[in-house]
């Protein structure tokens, strides 16, 4: 039996359900809101982790070393919070890879993997299980969007897809 992998999430897994693990600031093109205000939003709802999981590509459209240096400020304002610098990228192809340069995701926490849409519906299930045993991936996004679209697909063989998942929690 293959050994479960050492995902990078396990450090933080007293927080597990006092934090947002999900969080887009303005450094992605679709939020607003500095890391800062997200900060403070989060102390005032009582979380103990926010993780900041920013939109990027291979191709990535800003400069990941200012968002981190933006962290690394939030971290000394907020010493309460445990704030995590992450990433969401998409999925590529069925060998799980997702799109996103080493350079970004050496300097990430924690890392989500989404399918945004995927080209051929038949390859979905090995794509999603190949992603879930990426070891650079943590947290598998949206989990509903293309999969509630695929949902006639995937009822049979989505107990498959948990044993997986429950695979990746084991600490
Ligand atoms: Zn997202």
């Amino acid at each position: 039996m293959m050994t479960a992998p050492n995902k990078r999430w396990k450090k933080y897994h007293a927080f597990l359900a006092r934090g947002d693990w999900h969080v887009h600031s303005r450094w992605s093109n679709d939020a607003q809101g500095s890391i800062a205000d997200y900060c403070r939003q989060a102390r005032a709802n009582g979380l103990r982790l926010i993780a900041f999981t920013e939109h990027v590509r291979r191709k990535i459209e800003f400069d990941f070393r200012q968002f981190s240096a933006d962290v690394d400020a939030a971290r000394q304002a907020f010493p309460d919070l445990v704030i995590l610098k992450g990433c969401e990228a998409k999925v590529l192809n069925v060998a799980g890879e997702i799109d996103a340069s080493d350079h970004v995701l050496e300097q990430c926490d924690v890392v989500i993997g989404s399918f945004h849409s995927f080209a051929d519906p038949s390859q979905y299930i090995p794509a999603l299980r190949n992603m879930l045993r990426n070891p650079i991936v943590d947290i598998w996004g949206i989990l509903l969007s293309i999969a509630s679209s695929m949902a006639s697909r995937l009822t049979p063989r989505c107990s498959k897809a948990w044993s997986i998942c429950a695979w990746n929690t084991r600490c």
